[in-house]
């Protein structure tokens, strides 16, 4: 649907009214959140995933303990109440018991052909063929060694993208990897 800007600013005028008129979002959402935690007990957590440290509140069922569900706490000051994506999926933590591997954890590389619309299994050795081949291609074909006279020795055509997971160590390695390359474009992946 098109949306004009008369269209946008008649939609927007009446919002303000709604607003001028008593309609208060913030109460509204309070009271949701007072339903949604009536017969749940609420313990603050921070988030196991990654360095980010976010603030987490884990509801229980009261009575039996069960974990009910888990969202971003709030009133945490490096969240304000988000979660990235696997921390929105905190709860699956609780959902298989220790020892158990989560079903619908991937076991295996997924790759999707040129041109496919769906995604195949494939195994571990031939998904990193496949990638260091690629690597090696697009930076070859893709390598600048001088440019105005200067030696700059990279390539433009990658980039590396850190995540939050890793570890000093292994951010050294890949950083190291990827100098090596001429890749310039070094990112870090924080998730909220
Ligand atoms: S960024 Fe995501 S994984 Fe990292 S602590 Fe926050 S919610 Fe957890």
């Amino acid at each position: 649907m098109e949306i004009s800007r008369r269209d946008f600013l008649k939609a927007s005028g009446a919002f303000a009214s709604i607003m001028t008129l008593g309609f208060d979002a913030a109460s509204v959402s309070a009271q949701t959140r007072k339903m949604r935690i009536k017969s749940a007990r609420v313990t603050p957590t921070i988030c196991c995933y990654c360095s980010a440290g976010c603030g987490m509140l884990v509801h229980t069922d009261a009575s039996t303990g069960n974990v009910l569900y888990t969202e971003g706490d709030p009133d945490h000051p490096i969240n304000l109440g988000g979660a990235c994506s696997k921390g929105a999926s905190l709860m699956q933590l609780n959902s298989v018991k220790v020892g158990e591997i989560n079903p619908n954890r991937l076991k295996k590389p997924l790759y999707r052909a040129p041109g496919s619309a769906s995604f195949e299994e494939v195994e571990w050795d031939w998904a990193l063929e496949k990638i260091v081949k690629r690597v090696k291609e697009t930076r070859d074909k893709n390598f600048t060694a001088t440019q105005d006279g200067i030696k700059v020795m990279r390539t433009d055509a990658i980039a590396n993208l850190g995540g939050a997971a890793l570890d000093n160590e292994e951010c050294y390695l890949l950083q190291k990897l990827a100098r090596s390359l001429g890749i310039v474009y070094l990112e870090h992946q924080a998730r909220i």
